[in-house]
């Protein structure tokens, strides 16, 4: 049996928007998600016993059953025992260089590279669409990290249209060090203070069609760059901002700079810009590495991609 190298690419969030509580008890979201070229590495080799274990290259990582790599990997053989039996566990390596908390979805790719990488593993034969169903129950990126590219995403943000690439952008990110955020901190606040402004459950339905015929995406379909920087946003900025000031001067600092324009990826505490060449990229980081010269503040240029999981050997 082969081992497996796999590249599982961060994704920042173009747009955000709350709409409103879902029936189950999860909020319905808008979202446009894109992957970047800022990924991290993933080596699944077979071990011939019956675990599962994870090896990281970055102490923050968990190692355990908490970590979303392992999760996927036991639901996997939770499904095809058969197989699992057959041909015994797996040691997952992880070389992490997405940030931790960041909003970058870094959990939810290398899960969903798991489940890409013991799908040839086991020759399951499973097909996308069945991979993203499972990766559903992990968590709502995970369907979206297998397939990467441009996307919106409604529902948790499982349920996916695909949208014209938009490989000829990038983006410049940025996050204090020691600055995580928890993802179901940002939306539980967010829900305590702003659930008087979202849609009637009876409404969801029609709002969420009409995100697909909403502005961001025609300016996608269209390729306007301007229109894409003006246009994006995200909700969660309402809270996370106010809650964390080093945030929000970090992305008011941004917003100073000649870029296509400013925002916060997913519950943060990333802030990125997007840009139109590798050399604007590096000007806005040098820029910004000036105006906020923090040995804690990383910043990193990327390149926007319309590639999910990659098998690499
Ligand atoms: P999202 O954008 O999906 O909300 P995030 O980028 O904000 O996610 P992650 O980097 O996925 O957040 O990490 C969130 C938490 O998940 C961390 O506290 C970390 O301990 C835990 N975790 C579990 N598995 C992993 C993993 N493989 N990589 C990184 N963090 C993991």
């Amino acid at each position: 049996m082969h081992s497996y190298s796999l590249i599982a690419p961060a994704k920042i969030n173009l747009y955000l928007e709350i709409i409103g509580d879902r029936p189950d008890g999860y909020h319905e979201l808008a979202m446009l998600l894109q992957s970047i070229d800022l990924a991290d590495r993933i080596h699944l080799r077979p071990n011939g016993i019956q675990t599962i274990r994870v090896h990281c290259d970055d102490p923050q990582v968990p190692l355990d059953e908490s970590n979303l790599a392992y999760k996927a990997a036991a639901l996997m053989a939770g499904q095809f025992s058969d197989a699992y039996s057959r041909y015994g566990g797996v040691e997952i390596s992880i070389q992490k260089r997405i940030p931790i908390g960041a909003g970058l979805a870094g959990g939810s790719t290398d899960a969903a590279a798991v489940l890409v990488g013991l799908n040839l593993m086991w020759s399951l034969g499973l097909t996308q669409s069945e991979l993203q169903e499972l990766g559903e129950r992990l968590g709502s990126d995970v369907p979206f990290c297998i397939v990467g590219g441009t996307a919106i995403a409604t529902g948790r943000g499982e349920q996916l249209s695909s949208l014209r690439s938009l490989d000829h952008l990038y983006a410049v990110l940025a996050k204090y060090r020691d600055l995580p955020i928890s993802t179901v901190w940002a939306y539980k606040t967010y829900r305590q203070q702003f659930q008087n402004t979202y849609v009637a459950i009876n409404n969801l339905v029609e709002r969420k069609q009409r995100v697909h015929s909403g502005s961001m995406v025609a300016a996608i379909a269209s390729q306007d760059n301007q229109r894409i920087g003006q246009l994006l946003h995200n909700d969660l900025e309402k809270v996370v901002l106010p809650a964390h000031p080093q945030v929000a001067e970090l992305r008011d600092k941004l917003g100073q700079l000649e870029t296509l324009g400013v925002v916060m990826s997913g519950s943060g505490s990333t802030v990125f810009a997007l840009v139109e060449s590798q050399f604007q990229a590096e000007r806005v980081r040098q820029e910004l590495r000036e105006l906020l010269p923090d040995p804690n503040l990383e910043l990193w240029t990327t390149r926007l991609t319309h590639m999910g999981i990659q098998v690499v050997s």
